[in-house]
């Protein structure tokens, strides 16, 4: 699995971070930023529920 974000696209909510602070940050302006795009076996599920708890449709997830 491999994540996406579209920074230009995220309206800095912070849900991901809620979800996965493993997976996601926020930069200064609240935009977030992703810690890595190679999730471990065991962060998928939390990475999947990011994408689906984000009100902006920044966030994605590509199945390898
Ligand atoms: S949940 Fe979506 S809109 Fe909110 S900070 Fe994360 S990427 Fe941005």
């Amino acid at each position: 699995m491999r994540i996406r974000a579209d920074r230009s696209v995220c309206i800095g909510s912070g849900n991901c971070v809620l979800v996965a602070a493993d997976l996601f940050d926020q930069d200064e302006d609240a935009v977030v930023v992703l810690l890595t795009d190679t999730p471990s076996a065991a962060q998928e599920d939390a990475a999947r529920e990011a994408v689906n708890r984000c009100p902006s449709g920044a966030l994605s997830v590509v199945e390898d």
